[in-house]
C-alpha cells in the first residue's frame, strides 16, 4: 500500500476544524498528524472531537509543528486575518495548504499564486467544500446567461465573521462571468433609507447577508425576469456537507501545481 497523505489541521478546535479531524481520521490513506489551535494545547484532539484518544496534541505554532510532525498537507480552517500567515508559512516549509478559510482577497490570491510558483509547492483555496454549492454557482453562472438580473441572498450563523460570504463573492463572480448582457440600471435618483439598505453589491449583483442562530451555510440566488423570477437555493444543514470536498482536496494537491481556486477545478 502507498505511504498516507500526511494531514495536519490548523484551526482543529474550530467547528470546521472539529469535523476535519473526524474525516481525515475516517479517511482511507490519510493519516492526521499534528493539530494546530490557539486553545486546549496539549489536549488530544481525538478526544476533543468525540472519537477518543488518536494521539495528536493540540499545537499552538503552526512552524513547529510542521517540523515535528512533517506533514504532506496542512488543512486550514482558522480566521481570514490567521490564514494567510498560515498559507505563507506552509508554502515556506514545503507543505501543501488546503485551504477552506473564507475571506482571502483577489490580492491575497495574487500573492499565494507568486509564492506557489517560487517555492514550486501547490495550493488548494475552495471558499466552498460542499457539491451543492458548487453546482449552485455553475447553474447561476448558466441561469445569467439569459437573466442578467439577479441578487443572492446568503444565510449563515451568528458567528460568521466575515461578510458577504466567500461563497456569495465567488457567485457573484460566476454570474459576471455568464452574462451576456448587462443588468438594468438601478434607476438615478434611488433613496437608500438607512445605509446598506441594498446590500452590498459586486459588478451589478447586489449581495444580502443574513446571520442567526440556526443556519450552517444557505444561499438563495433570485432572478428576475419580465413576468417571472427563478431561484437556485443550496442548504448545508450539517458541516459533514463539506467533508467530502476536503478529503478530495487532499488528495488532489498531491498532484496538482499551482494555485486552484474553487472546488470546481477539482472535479
Ligand atoms: P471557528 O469555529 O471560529 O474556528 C476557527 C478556529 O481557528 C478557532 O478554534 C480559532 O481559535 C482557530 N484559530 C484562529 N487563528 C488561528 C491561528 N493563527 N492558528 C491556529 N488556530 C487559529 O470557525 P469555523 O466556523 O470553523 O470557520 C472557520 C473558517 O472556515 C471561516 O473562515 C469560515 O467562513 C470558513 N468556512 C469555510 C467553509 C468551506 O466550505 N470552505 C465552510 C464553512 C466555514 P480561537 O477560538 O482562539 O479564535
Amino acid at each position: 500500500m502507498d505511504n498516507p497523505i500526511k494531514v495536519a489541521v490548523a484551526g482543529a478546535r474550530g467547528r470546521m476544524g472539529l469535523e476535519v479531524v473526524i474525516a481525515v481520521h475516517e479517511a482511507v490513506g490519510l493519516e492526521l498528524v499534528a493539530a494546530i489551535d490557539r486553545s486546549q494545547v496539549g489536549d488530544d484532539i481525538g478526544e476533543i472531537a468525540g472519537i477518543g484518544n488518536i494521539g495528536v496534541a493540540i499545537q499552538t505554532d503552526l512552524q513547529s509543528a510542521l517540523e515535528s510532525s512533517k506533514p504532506d498537507v496542512v488543512v486550514d480552517f482558522t480566521l481570514p486575518v490567521s490564514a494567510m500567515d498560515n498559507i505563507r508559512t506552509a508554502l515556506k516549509s514545503g507543505v501543501r495548504p488546503v485551504v477552506g478559510t473564507t475571506g482571502i482577497t483577489v490580492e491575497n490570491e495574487n500573492e499565494v499564486r507568486e509564492l506557489c510558483s517560487k517555492t514550486d509547492i501547490p495550493c488548494i483555496i475552495a471558499p466552498n467544500f460542499a457539491i451543492g454549492a458548487i453546482l449552485l454557482m455553475e447553474f447561476a453562472k448558466q441561469a445569467a446567461k439569459y437573466m442578467p438580473d439577479v441578487e443572492i441572498i446568503e444565510m449563515h450563523h451568528e458567528k460568521k465573521l466575515d461578510s458577504p460570504s466567500g461563497t456569495a463573492l465567488m457567485t457573484a463572480r460566476k454570474i459576471s462571468e455568464g452574462r451576456i448582457n448587462r443588468p438594468i440600471p438601478a434607476p438615478q435618483n434611488l433613496v437608500e433609507k438607512i445605509p446598506g439598505g441594498r446590500g452590498a453589491e459586486l459588478d451589478s449583483t447586489h449581495i444580502h447577508s443574513v446571520r442567526l442562530p440556526g443556519f450552517v451555510a444557505s444561499q438563495a440566488v433570485i432572478f428576475g425576469g419580465p413576468g417571472q423570477t427563478l431561484t437556485l437555493r443550496h442548504d448545508s444543514l450539517d458541516r459533514k456537507s463539506f467533508m467530502p470536498g476536503v478529503v478530495l482536496a487532499v488528495r488532489k494537491v498531491m498532484e496538482t501545481e499551482g494555485l486552484i481556486v474553487g472546488l470546481e477545478n477539482l472535479l
